[in-house]
């Protein structure tokens, strides 16, 4: 494949962009609202295989990451086998060696099974994963978090902390709150998430290791970091769009509406809004996590964890945030691209996506090619329709329409 005229630099508006499929067609790009943005890369996605192909397989789930831009993901552990040894991680590698277009680098578990009790073999793993972690479940004891950033700093890989006390939990699963009081559903605290961060943040400081905190919801989370950062220590931290986006009074007895951590209140949402815009937050991940529709249509108690979010995150993002001014473009852009890449020391390969701008839609799941459907975002309108996405020089995506 052959990109002709890639002028000027991501996220400015193209001139002309003219693209030969391997087939030899050409496709051409040439309105003045189109424009070339990086591959994103998304440090936090589930793509359910080996173990769960019923809710999203490695196929499925890069296909979608495709269609919204993403050229890089990692993927998490909480698989069966659980990558927790290198015999167990072959059989996810053998999957992506066969089914993915994108590049998928998976985690490694910090536990054995994510059991929490023994440490995997991180030493075996190490060469293999992009980072460790036991997202899914936190990490229970101080001991055992010690001896994992102990045993990551030594192998120079960063520890990626699912924070969540189950001491905490009391069977809650949104958030504790004005709904959750409102409507008679159990709370889940803000504490059991940021205790959990205010513990690590000690022992990061403690061991020296690196440290990055998955998905943070809370107002807490915020501070804690924003202080550490203060502080001088390793550590970084993502949120997701759907807790920019949305809180609590957002919230609807749909199980569309559930994931963990939960929606939390106005306040969280604005301080995590705040972190975003001053650096407290390195980057967004998605969190795309896919279920079938059987687990997801039994109301807010009753329902998985998790929602999708690859095809939607940059629409959304780049329609709520930046067309009010609340972000530059070019902020979302090191987000979703630079922040995450150097972090994780992931390469930008011959990499790309074309987006349409001024495209307006509403989002519709039955259109998505993840094979989970749930999500808070059904029906919004939004802008930005990505045309094609090239990964490695070859198209991966190609909306349907997208050639004049
Ligand atoms: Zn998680």
């Amino acid at each position: 494949m052959t990109v002709f005229n890639r002028t000027r630099n991501f996220g400015s508006e193209a001139d002309v962009f003219s693209v030969q499929n391997a087939d030899g067609t050409l496709a051409s790009f040439n309105r003045e609202q189109y424009v070339l943005f990086p591959g994103f890369c998304d440090v936090h996605v589930h793509f359910r295989e080996p173990g769960f192909s019923y809710k999203e397989t490695i196929r499925s789930g890069c296909r979608a990451a495709a269609r919204g831009g993403y050229t890089a993901v990692c993927t998490m552990p909480n698989l069966n086998p659980v990558p927790d040894s290198p015999e167990a991680l072959r059989v996810q590698e053998e999957i992506i060696r066969r089914d993915a277009c994108i590049a998928v680098m998976p985690y490694g578990a910090i536990t054995k099974g994510e059991r929490g009790e023994e440490l995997a073999d991180m030493e075996g793993l190490a060469p293999r994963v992009v980072a460790f972690s036991d997202d899914g479940h936190g990490v229970q004891t101080e001991e055992q978090m010690r001896a994992a950033m102990l045993a990551a700093k030594h192998l120079g890989k960063l520890i990626v902390a699912h924070c969540e006390d189950n001491s905490l939990l009391h069977g809650g699963y949104i958030h504790a709150g004005a709904y959750a009081a409102a409507h008679g559903h159990r709370g889940i605290c803000s504490e059991s998430e940021w205790g959990q961060i205010q513990r690590d943040l000690r022992l990061a400081k403690e061991t020296g290791c690196g440290y990055h905190v998955c998905h943070i919801s809370t107002k807490e989370s915020v501070a804690l970091i924003r202080q550490a950062k203060r502080e001088g220590l390793d550590v970084s931290c993502e949120t997701a769009p759907h807790y920019l986006l949305l809180d609590e009074n957002d919230l609807r007895e749909e199980g569309r509406f559930k994931m963990n951590p939960p929606l939390r209140s106005r306040e969280d949402r604005e301080a995590l809004l705040e972190g975003l815009l001053d650096g407290t937050i390195d980057m967004i991940a998605t969190d795309h996590a896919p279920h079938s529709a059987g687990e997801k249509d039994k109301g807010l108690a009753g329902s998985a964890f998790g929602i999708v979010g690859l095809e939607t995150a940059f629409p959304l993002l780049y329609t709520q945030l930046v067309k009010p001014g609340v972000l530059e473009l070019r902020q979302l852009l090191a987000l979703l691209d630079e922040k995450p890449r150097a972090r994780f020391g992931i390469p930008r390969r011959n990499d790309f996506s074309i987006w349409d701008l001024n495209a307006e839609y509403e989002i519709d799941p039955n259109g998505f090619l993840s094979m989970g459907k749930a999500t808070p975002f059904a029906g919004q309108r939004v802008n930005g329709k990505c045309l094609l996405t090239v990964h490695e020089g070859k198209i991966v995506y190609q909306a349907e329409n997208a050639e004049e």
